[in-house]
């Protein structure tokens, strides 16, 4: 089915300007199918236009009163003719449910037989659901009409009325875009509130009550204290009426900002006991979401090469809107969590500037949600704010919801916004255009380098070291101006001087003179974390680090050096077995939302870049037993007993041990195997060659939910088992497969597991063969996930790494795809490249 060009939807978005939509749905019929039949009310400037359908056979459609032939659809769009004018348009169709977590989505709750519909319109899947001109810029007044089964609740963007049972009318919205339409329906379980005049709700599966309702109260109290904040900071009221949010099943992304209904995935009302560092990214997604209904709802891009003007902001509002309504630790857990993400991939060469990322059709936007813009958007925002000034900053904000309320705007709009808002004092509309230049519309990353001895004086007349600005190792020059500070760090506990003595610099194009460090101290650029570069110490340093990080008392300092030593091991200047001895040496000290970021990367990182054999087990089990003497030195029931537990199970290969941690137990005081950790311990175990068949399919019947399936699905795909490859690759390439969307991840990321690599050899060259085919039967979102998730990157060779150039230059494959061979071959380059150096040493 066709994506909607840059180039149709600008010409349409001329001749187009669309009313409403008044939307029925009949979902009483049995079976894989149901009815939408959409009234559009729309005016036509030119003569022909199309709108988009993602129907299999031709709708019965009537245009003022005629009926449109069959033969004007085709492609998945309807042709309209002999326009001018007002219209009124009705397309009756026969819709498929997905199972791919995109458009009307349909699921079964294997806990109770309930059925659930979630509708997910972005990015261009509104159409799998009902008839519509389907790009962000024409907006339209939505109202729906739905049949279904008596006992079932709907929410949706208008606020619902049940007429009679299982008959419910959802109230006319204000103008929003197509992408953002919304319906839950089926037999939730709701818990309701009201904050400040604006009511709100709460929604999850039956099966979930009891944890809704545990966790409504804290959930209720931060959905109202982050309105209050946005409502201080946007100086607009929440303009949507209900705010509902729906923890929704089989749902792929993290959440989305439906004005009126947020849809969120449900594993975040937690069946078992969460860690600080799930509670804090649950409270970062409740607020970015709800900093959508001003920047990407109220506001909306023109086109989808505008994204970072919802995702950047979104994400920096919440980064600064978090800490003030949870208490929580945001600031290390975003340089942990989100721009270690940027990072990775800021230096492949797919990478894009933040604004204007180019995406020429809706499909290839999708891939364009990476970490550049989240992540840098929101960490170049931040430098933005304090070149700006606070005043200016939000003053321009300010102006720029109010003046494009209901409507969409770009990044010129915006600019102007501010520079509207300059003062005396404040930077002019010039430099403001200047600056946006050098860090939103340019791509790449600066490295900033510490020099010593002989290198820095071979440069220049400079004694001693100097920090330096230069290009990164591949791509293009970013050359920006950085503020940034430095600090010298100890490895002696308590003697890193303390955040008044670090050297605050603006690094340009000259080097800049920096005082000598003593012995066994660091010099560490961007001890704040104010900027957006690589950074490098001094060759001599990084011997250092392991030292330092276990002495530095500075939470933002040390996440800086994990993002320096993290991308310092993939550009080959840190061996993996020092990234090993770091985090040895940092875990002790560390705090616990960081290390439940660290220990993951760790365990997956160091089987990438050390080929199997004793080095590679050795740095593994050095990891393992820190993190065991983590564990047993933790607080009873504290988060950080659970995230050394979780990190444990990861990483070792004591099954005598996993065997004890059956569920239910209490391997420490205070830490109980529960349902998600027993089975976490089976998926090790599975992967160990420690599970039968026999023992999954217990594992399942004793907890028969969704969470389960998935759970049991994995274990099944990652037993070390020809047969298990086999399958798993099997049903992933299959179109007759009846699984979920999450069923199929789960079988994804089975396949490819750290010392199973000759076993999942079969299926690195298969990656290539087989799936372009796929595309054929599934979702875009879900054709990326699932390329990623087994894609071979554990199969680092030239072989592979030449399979995955010659993929990423093909042009007769989606771009999901392709962009998964090309990240993935850049990511292969660099492994191939450290254990090369490591066998030559
Ligand atoms: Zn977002």
């Amino acid at each position: 089915m066709a994506a909607l060009t840059w180039s149709e939807a600008r010409r349409r978005a001329e001749s187009v300007a669309v009313e409403s939509y008044t939307i029925a749905l009949d979902l009483t019929g049995p079976g894989d199918f149901f009815t939408s039949t959409t009234v559009i009310a729309f005016t036509a400037r030119a003569a022909e236009t199309f709108l988009e359908l993602a129907a299999e056979d031709p709708p019965e459609a009537v245009l003022d009163g005629t009926p449109v032939p069959a033969s004007a659809f085709g492609d998945g769009r309807l042709a309209l003719r002999g326009l001018g004018g007002r219209h009124e348009l009705t397309v009756r169709a026969r819709l498929r449910y997905s199972r791919d977590g995109e458009g009307l989505h349909r699921f079964v709750d294997p806990a109770d037989d309930g059925v659930y519909l979630c509708a997910t319109s972005s990015i261009d899947n509104a159409k799998r659901w009902f008839a519509c001109f389907d790009q962000p810029d024409l907006k339209a007044r939505i109202a729906l009409r739905l049949q279904c089964p008596p006992e079932w609740t709907v929410v949706g963007n208008g606020a619902a009325t049940r007429e009679a049972p299982g008959t419910w009318r959802l109230a006319q919205t204000e103008p929003i875009s197509t992408y953002l339409v919304t319906l839950v329906a089926g037999p939730w379980h709701s818990v309701r509130g009201e904050h400040d005049g604006i009511p709100l709700g709460l929604h999850a599966r039956r099966s979930l009550a009891a944890q809704l309702d545990r966790d409504a109260p804290g959930l209720l109290r931060l959905t109202a204290d982050s309105l209050d904040a946005f409502h201080e900071l946007f100086e607009v009221r929440y303009p949507f009426g209900e705010y509902n949010q729906a923890f929704v099943p089989e749902f792929n992304w993290g959440a989305m900002e439906n004005p009126g209904c947020v849809t969120f995935r449900d594993q975040l009302v937690f069946r078992s006991r969460p860690s600080e560092s799930e509670l804090l990214a649950r409270a970062n997604t409740i607020v970015h979401e709800m900093a959508h209904m001003w920047f990407g709802d109220l506001v909306t891009m023109r086109w989808w090469d505008d994204l970072w003007l919802n995702e950047s902001f979104a994400e920096y509002l919440a980064r600064r809107v978090t800490p003030r309504v949870t208490g929580l630790p945001a600031g290390p857990d975003f340089a942990a969590a989100r721009k270690s993400w940027g990072y990775a991939a800021d230096r492949r060469a797919t990478t894009h500037p933040v604004a204007g990322n180019g995406a020429t059709d809706a499909r290839a936007a999708l891939d364009d949600f990476d970490g550049i813009s989240y992540a840098k958007g929101a960490s170049v925002l931040r430098q933005l704010a304090a070149y700006l000034g606070e005043e200016m900053f939000l003053g321009g904000l300010r102006d720029h919801v109010r003046s494009h309320a209901y409507g969409n705007a770009t990044f010129a709009d915006l600019l102007a916004s501010w520079s509207a808002c300059a003062g005396p004092g404040t930077p002019t509309g010039a430099d403001l255009s200047r600056w946006a230049d050098e860090w939103l519309r340019r791509a790449g990353v600066d490295v900033i380098a510490v020099e010593t001895g002989a290198r820095a004086g071979a440069a220049g007349a400079v004694d001693g070291p100097v920090l330096r600005r230069h290009p990164p190792l591949f791509g293009p020059a970013a050359d920006r101006p950085h503020a940034l500070s430095v600090a010298v760090l100890s490895g002696c506990a308590g003697e890193s001087a303390n955040r008044e003595t670090w050297t605050r610099v603006v690094l340009g194009g000259e080097p800049i003179a920096l005082p000598a460090p003593g012995p066994g101290e660091i010099l560490l650029p961007n001890a704040g974390d104010e900027t957006w570069a690589t950074i490098r110490l001094a060759l001599d340093h990084w011997e250092r680090l392991p030292a330092v990080l276990a002495a530095t008392p500075d939470a933002t300092a040390r996440a800086a050096a994990w993002n320096a030593l993290r991308t310092g091991l993939a550009d080959g200047l840190v061996a993996p077995a020092l990234a090993a001895r770091a985090v040895v040496a940092g875990l002790p000290v560390e705090l616990d939302v960081v290390t439940a970021r660290l220990l993951p990367w760790i365990t997956a990182a160091l089987p990438v870049y050390l080929a199997p054999g004793p080095e590679r087990a050795a740095a593994l089990a050095a990891v393992a037993d820190a993190t065991w003497a983590l564990l047993t030195g933790a607080a009873a029931a504290s988060s950080s007993q659970l995230t050394a537990a979780r990190g444990w199970v990861g990483l070792t290969e004591d099954r005598e041990t996993l065997r004890d941690w059956r569920r239910g137990a209490e391997p420490f005081d205070g830490l109980t195997v529960d349902d998600e950790l027993s089975w976490l311990v089976l998926e090790r175990r599975a992967a160990l060659g420690d599970l039968t068949d026999a023992a999954i399919e217990a594992a399942y019947a004793a907890d028969r939910t969704a969470s389960g399936l998935v759970h049991a699905t994995r274990c099944r795909a990652l037993r070390p088992d020809p047969e298990a490859k086999a399958a798993a690759w099997a049903e992933l390439v299959d179109p007759a497969s009846a699984l979920s969307h999450y069923q199929l991840s789960a079988l994804a990321g089975g396949i490819w597991v750290a010392g199973q690599e000759e076993l999942a050899a079969p299926y690195a060259r298969r990656w290539f063969d087989d799936l372009p085919a796929t595309a054929a039967f599934r979702g875009t979102m879900s054709l990326a996930t699932l390329a990623g998730l087994c894609f071979p990157a554990l199969a680092v060779s030239a072989e592979t790494l030449a399979w995955s150039e010659a993929f990423a230059a093909r042009t007769d494959v989606p771009s999901g795809l392709r962009r998964t061979a090309s990240d993935g071959a850049d990511d292969l380059r660099r492994a191939l490249a450290v254990r090369t150096a490591a066998a030559d040493r």
